[in-house]
Protein backbone atom coordinates (compact mmCIF):
# COMPACT_ATOMS: atom_id res chain seq x y z
CA UNK A 1 0.00 0.00 0.00
CA UNK A 2 2.59 2.52 0.86
CA UNK A 3 4.41 2.13 -2.53
CA UNK A 4 1.10 2.34 -4.32
CA UNK A 5 0.84 6.01 -1.88
CA UNK A 6 4.16 7.42 -2.98
CA UNK A 7 3.49 6.46 -6.39
CA UNK A 8 0.54 8.70 -6.28
CA UNK A 9 2.31 11.56 -5.00
CA UNK A 10 4.36 11.20 -7.62
CA UNK A 11 2.03 11.45 -10.06
CA UNK A 12 0.42 13.82 -8.57
CA UNK A 13 3.30 16.20 -8.92
CA UNK A 14 3.67 15.46 -12.66
CA UNK A 15 -0.34 16.56 -13.07
CA UNK A 16 0.42 20.03 -11.36
CA UNK A 17 3.19 19.97 -14.38
CA UNK A 18 1.44 18.67 -16.64
CA UNK A 19 -1.50 20.98 -16.33
CA UNK A 20 0.67 24.01 -16.14
CA UNK A 21 2.23 22.99 -19.01
CA UNK A 22 -0.77 22.79 -21.11
CA UNK A 23 -2.98 25.64 -19.93
CA UNK A 24 0.16 27.72 -20.15
CA UNK A 25 0.93 26.80 -23.89
CA UNK A 26 -3.38 27.10 -24.67
CA UNK A 27 -3.27 30.85 -22.87
CA UNK A 28 -0.12 31.89 -24.91
CA UNK A 29 -1.63 30.46 -28.30
CA UNK A 30 -4.87 32.52 -26.90
CA UNK A 31 -6.78 28.85 -27.91
CA UNK A 32 -9.17 29.85 -25.01
CA UNK A 33 -11.69 27.09 -23.56
CA UNK A 34 -14.64 28.35 -23.55
CA UNK A 35 -16.25 29.38 -19.68
CA UNK A 36 -17.75 26.42 -17.92
CA UNK A 37 -17.27 24.28 -21.09
CA UNK A 38 -17.56 20.65 -20.33
CA UNK A 39 -18.39 19.29 -23.81
CA UNK A 40 -14.64 17.61 -23.19
CA UNK A 41 -16.27 15.38 -20.89
CA UNK A 42 -19.50 14.22 -22.67
CA UNK A 43 -17.90 11.93 -24.41
CA UNK A 44 -17.70 8.04 -22.20
CA UNK A 45 -14.85 6.54 -24.28
CA UNK A 46 -12.10 9.16 -23.01
CA UNK A 47 -9.29 6.96 -22.24
CA UNK A 48 -6.71 6.98 -19.25
CA UNK A 49 -4.74 4.63 -17.80
CA UNK A 50 -5.25 2.78 -14.15
CA UNK A 51 -2.39 4.33 -13.01
CA UNK A 52 -3.76 7.64 -13.67
CA UNK A 53 -6.99 7.14 -10.99
CA UNK A 54 -5.05 6.07 -8.76
CA UNK A 55 -4.54 9.23 -6.78
CA UNK A 56 -8.36 9.50 -6.62
CA UNK A 57 -8.89 5.80 -6.11
CA UNK A 58 -6.38 6.40 -2.98
CA UNK A 59 -8.45 9.23 -2.12
CA UNK A 60 -11.78 7.77 -2.68
CA UNK A 61 -10.74 4.72 -0.15
CA UNK A 62 -9.32 7.52 2.71
CA UNK A 63 -12.73 9.23 2.13
CA UNK A 64 -14.03 5.52 3.32
CA UNK A 65 -16.04 5.68 -0.23
CA UNK A 66 -14.38 3.17 -2.08
CA UNK A 67 -16.49 0.67 -2.24
CA UNK A 68 -19.62 2.73 -3.04
CA UNK A 69 -17.93 4.60 -5.54
CA UNK A 70 -17.30 1.03 -6.80
CA UNK A 71 -19.95 -0.34 -7.28
CA UNK A 72 -21.41 3.03 -8.35
CA UNK A 73 -18.80 3.13 -11.64
CA UNK A 74 -19.95 -0.80 -12.45
CA UNK A 75 -23.70 -0.05 -12.66
CA UNK A 76 -23.07 3.35 -14.37
CA UNK A 77 -24.52 3.33 -18.10
CA UNK A 78 -22.00 5.67 -20.21
CA UNK A 79 -23.99 8.56 -21.68
CA UNK A 80 -20.74 10.56 -20.85
CA UNK A 81 -18.05 10.44 -18.27
CA UNK A 82 -19.07 9.14 -15.20
CA UNK A 83 -17.44 11.88 -12.77
CA UNK A 84 -19.15 14.70 -15.19
CA UNK A 85 -21.65 17.24 -13.54
CA UNK A 86 -23.63 18.69 -15.77
CA UNK A 87 -24.99 22.33 -15.34
CA UNK A 88 -27.25 23.30 -18.57
CA UNK A 89 -29.82 21.50 -20.07
CA UNK A 90 -28.18 20.03 -22.94
CA UNK A 91 -25.58 18.96 -21.03
CA UNK A 92 -22.21 20.57 -22.62
CA UNK A 93 -21.92 22.98 -19.59
CA UNK A 94 -20.85 21.93 -16.51
CA UNK A 95 -17.21 20.51 -14.16
CA UNK A 96 -15.67 18.02 -13.27
CA UNK A 97 -16.48 16.61 -10.18
CA UNK A 98 -13.37 15.13 -9.18
CA UNK A 99 -11.06 18.07 -10.64
CA UNK A 100 -8.28 17.85 -8.36
CA UNK A 101 -8.07 14.38 -9.29
CA UNK A 102 -8.65 14.30 -12.74
CA UNK A 103 -6.59 11.97 -15.05
CA UNK A 104 -3.62 13.44 -16.89
CA UNK A 105 -5.48 13.09 -19.97
CA UNK A 106 -7.98 15.51 -19.44
CA UNK A 107 -5.28 18.02 -18.34
CA UNK A 108 -4.28 17.82 -21.84
CA UNK A 109 -8.16 19.02 -23.54
CA UNK A 110 -8.36 21.95 -25.30
CA UNK A 111 -4.84 21.61 -27.49
CA UNK A 112 -1.99 19.02 -27.65
CA UNK A 113 0.63 18.19 -29.58
CA UNK A 114 0.64 14.64 -31.43
CA UNK A 115 2.64 13.04 -34.42
CA UNK A 116 1.27 11.80 -37.91
CA UNK A 117 2.03 9.27 -39.58
CA UNK A 118 5.08 10.65 -41.38
CA UNK A 119 6.21 11.59 -38.04
CA UNK A 120 5.43 15.24 -38.47
CA UNK A 121 4.40 17.70 -35.35
CA UNK A 122 0.28 17.89 -35.06
CA UNK A 123 -1.80 19.65 -33.36
CA UNK A 124 -4.97 18.65 -31.73
CA UNK A 125 -7.28 21.23 -30.94
CA UNK A 126 -11.15 20.77 -29.93
CA UNK A 127 -13.99 21.70 -32.12
CA UNK A 128 -15.04 24.43 -29.50
CA UNK A 129 -12.10 26.36 -29.64
CA UNK A 130 -11.74 26.08 -33.49
CA UNK A 131 -15.22 27.61 -33.73
CA UNK A 132 -14.40 30.77 -30.83
CA UNK A 133 -11.02 31.47 -32.15
CA UNK A 134 -10.46 30.68 -35.84
CA UNK A 135 -7.75 33.17 -35.80
CA UNK A 136 -5.56 32.02 -33.09
CA UNK A 137 -6.45 28.49 -34.33
CA UNK A 138 -4.62 29.16 -38.05
CA UNK A 139 -1.62 31.06 -36.29
CA UNK A 140 -1.44 27.72 -33.33
CA UNK A 141 -1.01 25.68 -36.72
CA UNK A 142 1.43 27.60 -38.40
CA UNK A 143 3.41 28.12 -35.55
CA UNK A 144 4.40 23.89 -35.61
CA UNK A 145 7.07 25.03 -37.90
CA UNK A 146 9.10 27.12 -35.39
CA UNK A 147 7.79 25.98 -32.12
CA UNK A 148 7.18 22.13 -30.79
CA UNK A 149 3.61 22.45 -28.63
CA UNK A 150 3.61 19.78 -25.15
CA UNK A 151 3.33 16.82 -26.65
CA UNK A 152 0.61 14.04 -25.57
CA UNK A 153 3.01 11.34 -25.84
CA UNK A 154 5.83 12.59 -23.90
CA UNK A 155 3.75 13.35 -21.19
CA UNK A 156 2.27 9.91 -21.39
CA UNK A 157 6.11 8.02 -21.44
CA UNK A 158 6.69 9.99 -18.40
CA UNK A 159 3.92 9.05 -16.66
CA UNK A 160 4.34 5.31 -17.28
CA UNK A 161 7.90 5.41 -15.76
CA UNK A 162 6.26 5.76 -12.13
CA UNK A 163 4.32 2.33 -13.02
CA UNK A 164 5.10 0.50 -16.72
CA UNK A 165 2.39 -2.15 -15.71
CA UNK A 166 -0.63 0.40 -14.27
CA UNK A 167 -0.04 2.80 -17.12
CA UNK A 168 0.66 -0.08 -19.92
CA UNK A 169 -2.93 -0.17 -21.10
CA UNK A 170 -5.45 2.50 -21.77
CA UNK A 171 -9.24 2.14 -21.00
CA UNK A 172 -12.41 4.31 -20.89
CA UNK A 173 -12.14 6.30 -17.71
CA UNK A 174 -14.35 4.95 -15.38
CA UNK A 175 -13.22 1.44 -16.15
CA UNK A 176 -9.53 2.54 -15.18
CA UNK A 177 -11.24 4.17 -11.79
CA UNK A 178 -12.65 1.14 -11.03
CA UNK A 179 -9.18 -1.08 -11.60
CA UNK A 180 -7.84 1.61 -9.53
CA UNK A 181 -9.90 1.32 -6.74
CA UNK A 182 -10.29 -2.54 -7.23
CA UNK A 183 -6.36 -2.52 -6.95
CA UNK A 184 -5.83 -0.18 -3.59
CA UNK A 185 -8.77 -2.09 -2.00
CA UNK A 186 -7.08 -5.36 -2.83
CA UNK A 187 -3.80 -4.22 -1.24
CA UNK A 188 -5.78 -2.57 1.99
CA UNK A 189 -7.57 -6.30 2.43
CA UNK A 190 -3.89 -8.01 2.37
CA UNK A 191 -2.27 -5.45 4.07
CA UNK A 192 -4.94 -5.97 6.79
CA UNK A 193 -4.34 -9.16 6.79
CA UNK A 194 -0.55 -8.75 7.76
CA UNK A 195 -1.51 -6.40 10.75
S1 LIG B 1 -12.49 13.00 -15.27
FE1 LIG B 1 -13.34 15.05 -15.04
S2 LIG B 1 -12.26 16.32 -16.60
FE2 LIG B 1 -11.95 14.15 -17.13
S3 LIG B 1 -13.59 13.66 -18.60
FE3 LIG B 1 -14.31 13.08 -16.55
S4 LIG B 1 -15.46 14.86 -15.78
FE4 LIG B 1 -14.18 15.54 -17.53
Amino acid sequence: MQQLCETASQLMILNDEIAQTYSGYQNDRKLFCRSGCGECCLHPGIEASVLEMLPLALHLYEQGIAESTLEALQQHQQESCFFYQASSEDRKSGHCGIYPYRPAVCRMFGAAGYRGREGEVLLSICKVIRADEPAAVIAAELSLTIEVPPMMMNHKAKISQLDYELSKQNMPIKDAAAAALEKVLTKAWYAGMAV
